[in-house]
């Protein structure tokens, strides 16, 4: 049997085929092992998409397993690193939260669209998301750089972006300017003085940042894997700046904004190297890392558990969880129907939680087959929950709908007519015409 697997998020590097094969495996297993709970109710009018919301979730088998203790204990349970590429996947991200018992969950938006392979940033889509779910999700938005490629941005421009943008309902910010190909794409380093009003103004306000710098050492060396080469995700040409060249960038950013709340996604690509792990979160006390995968990380993690377990029963107040989901479908040749929301991604994505929460609370197979830690509840309850709740806040910040629909109304006036954006153009006119009903 051969299966098709949609590529995941903007994730390192996403689970291997392996691991894909083994979570569609043991979705298959489970499936007899469901049973459904009441249909959800989603406040808006209408399904967004082909596939409406209110036929009910299916609950794994998981989710009321014995041994899972974070589920016998009512620990609540928080994304703190997922993914929204198009208006359409929000009824499928909300089956995701509803199906893995989310109760809340953070969109981490991309400055540039990679669904409709455009330049435009997806904030659009994320704000209309936490419209419909105002009260569990979070919003952390995109800077904006429409047109911008390779011109050292104003910085007066991405402080008035931040105010904005927070203003209408952003509760953070995610970066991906430190991800080498993007970095090098939008021509910025993460130190440049034009973000230095940014910073200090999100540290002034305690807005919290998702920042993705460098990636998984292995993307420096010649690429053997197709993955990477085919995504831009290898630097072996030396046309990127190096690991340590980006680390240095960030610690110059963490030095000069010392209270500035940093969540380094990715676990900040250290789960090979301990030490330095423990070194970064003892010098910089307001950064955090989250825990989503690449699946490097989690074959680091399993190479010596009891270590991990150490540092992670000591480190509990700065780890945060993290899928990188997304449930969307790439169609590199057919962007009209790119970000269409799949079923089987669905139910990937709520497996995904499922093998999460194995490798954290049980010493059984997580993600990669990887056999997991099991650690205490309230190191649990910290990573879950209760270091993303006390950066970014108890409940997700007001939204103003009329001031988003504002906003949608001036993106699309510096889109333009361009024909590479015009989907995107497309999207974003019916983002605004659903939150006006909302906002009626
Ligand atoms: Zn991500």
């Amino acid at each position: 049997m051969s299966v098709k697997v949609a590529l995941i998020g903007a994730r390192s590097r996403s689970f291997g085929p392996a691991v894909i094969a083994d979570l569609l495996l043991s979705a298959m297993q489970k499936l007899g092992r469901k049973r459904k709970i009441a249909a959800v109710n989603v406040p808006v009018r209408g399904a967004i998409s082909n596939l409406s919301d209110d036929t009910g979730v299916e609950v794994p088998a998981w989710r009321d397993g014995r041994e899972m203790q974070a589920t016998r204990m009512g620990t609540m349970l928080v994304d703190g690193h997922a993914h929204l590429f198009s208006m359409h996947e929000i009824p499928g991200v909300l089956r995701v939260m509803d199906g893995a018992g989310l109760s809340a969950l953070a969109i981490c938006c991309m400055p540039t669209n990679r669904a409709f392979r455009c330049d435009v940033n997806l904030n659009a889509a994320a704000l209309l998301a936490k419209a419909m779910r105002p009260r569990s999700v979070y919003v952390f938005a995109g800077l904006d750089y429409t047109g911008r490629k390779g011109e050292e941005p104003d910085g007066k421009d991405l402080l008035r972006q931040a105010r904005a943008l927070v203003a209408i309902g952003a509760d953070g910010f995610k970066m991906l300017e430190g991800k080498p190909n993007v970095g090098r794409e939008l021509g910025v380093r993460l130190d440049a003085p034009c973000y230095d009003d940014f910073y200090g103004w999100c540290e002034a306000e305690g807005i919290p940042i998702v920042l993705h710098v460098a990636d998984p050492e292995e993307n420096w060396l010649p690429a053997t894997d197709p993955f990477l080469a085919e995504r831009g995700w290898s630097y072996a040409d030396g046309a990127y700046p190096s690991k340590e060249e980006l680390y240095r960038q960030a610690f110059r950013v963490f030095g000069r904004f010392p209270r500035l709340k940093v969540q380094l996604a990715h676990f900040f690509f250290l789960s090979a190297d301990r030490r330095q792990a423990h070194e970064v979160l003892e010098r910089f006390p307001s950064v955090t890392f989250d825990v989503t995968p690449g699946d490097e990380m989690y074959r680091n993690f399993a190479v010596d558990p009891d270590g991990w377990r150490g540092f992670f029963l000591s480190h509990r107040r700065r780890v945060v969880l993290g899928t990188d989901n997304t449930i969307g479908e790439y169609c590199r040749d057919n962007v009209a129907e790119a970000g269409r929301f799949a079923e089987k991604n669905v139910a990937r994505g709520i497996e995904i939680i499922g093998l999460l929460r194995a490798f954290w609370e049980t010493r059984g197979k997580g993600p990669g087959n990887q056999s997991g830690l099991a650690l205490p509840p309230e190191v649990l309850e910290h990573l879950y929950a209760k270091n993303f709740l006390s950066r970014a806040g108890e409940a997700p910040r007001p939204l103003d709908i009329p001031g988003i629909v504002e906003h949608c109304l001036r993106m699309r006036a510096s889109i333009g007519d361009d024909p590479n954006r015009r989907h995107v153009a497309r999207e974003i006119d019916e983002i605004a015409q659903r939150l006006r009903a909302i906002g009626e």
